[in-house]
């Protein structure tokens, strides 16, 4: 069955943006003004489509709407909710038959306690347009993506579930230095702003990883092993925590992650990402080339 799209809110995109149109009265009457006038509307749209690109980040469509979000309402409203014929009733991933599940329907990893949290929900597959729109906020430094990545991930939350404490994925400072943000704290405090859930810095990380893309299931286990610690002021006792990053890929960030919460004496962890690895097609991706998780 589809997983079911129940968040705290729903999507609302179109409504989003300010209508203009480029054959308005103003710019005829400045071209009409001769050189000088042509020239101050050069100069304009030079600065305006500095602030307001002109074309859609992720299908290269000229934009006829004015945003600071460089992606069209079409690339946003296309993202559509992973759906699956069969997945882990805890962990959420999706399976093409049936045989990876037992009679509760948890995966095997679920089924042994393996998996550090109790619940994962995510949005969307991780591809497409979806996986676009991830690396232009998270590469391409694009930050008003912010927006509609955290009502994705809003809807994304089944609403009869509740949270005390929303709690980033965090960065090692170097890693932060070089970005200059970290995502999932921006993730977060959309999130938190959305839903209403406080933000809590619980975490921090205390030795800089490499990047897990490109690393192997096991490298990226051994990668992050030992790379989380509960932050000078973590207050998660028995406090159910929703965990927030941008994707999840093999899931061993935020397994370690939902490792230190519970030992630092989380009552229930829950994981949510804006995407996740869909490997249905016999990993018609390979991990090693999914930039992904949250370094
Ligand atoms: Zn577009
Ligand atoms: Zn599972």
């Amino acid at each position: 069955m589809p997983l079911p799209l129940s968040g705290c809110s729903k999507l609302k995109f179109p409504n989003r943006r300010w209508v203009f149109s480029s054959s308005g009265g103003s710019w005829a009457q400045l071209a009409a003004a001769g050189p000088a006038g042509r020239k101050m509307k050069t100069a304009f749209s030079w600065v305006f489509n500095l602030v307001f690109p002109e074309q859609c980040r992720a299908c290269g469509r000229p934009l006829s709407e004015l945003s600071r979000v460089p992606v069209c309402s079409s690339c946003l409203e296309t993202v559509s909710p992973l759906s699956a014929d069969f997945f882990c009733v805890m962990c959420r991933t999706p399976f093409n038959t049936a045989f990876p599940l037992d009679e509760y329907g948890r995966c095997a990893l679920c089924r042994n306690g393996l998996q550090g949290f109790d619940a994962a929900y995510c949005y969307g597959a991780y591809e497409g347009v979806l996986r676009r729109l991830i690396h232009l906020f998270k590469y391409e430094r694009i930050r008003p993506l912010v927006g509609p990545l955290s009502e994705y991930m809003a809807a994304a939350l089944p609403r009869e579930q509740r949270f005390d404490l929303i709690v980033p994925v965090p960065l090692h400072w170097q890693r932060l230095w070089q970005r200059g943000f970290n995502q999932s704290a921006l993730l977060a405090e959309a999130l938190s702003r959305r839903c209403g859930i406080p933000l809590h810095n619980a975490l921090r990380r205390r030795k800089p990883t490499v990047p897990q893309a490109g690393l192997s299931a096991s490298d990226r286990r051994s990668n992050v092993a030992g790379a989380f610690a509960p932050a000078w002021r973590c207050q998660v006792f028995n406090r159910r925590v929703l965990l927030v990053d941008d994707v999840m890929t093999t899931g061993a960030t935020i397994r370690a992650c939902a490792r230190t919460l519970k030992t630092a004496g989380a009552a229930y962890v829950a994981a949510l990402t804006i995407a996740r690895a869909d490997r249905r097609q016999g990993l018609a991706q390979p991990v090693g080339n999914q930039e992904a998780s949250a370094c």
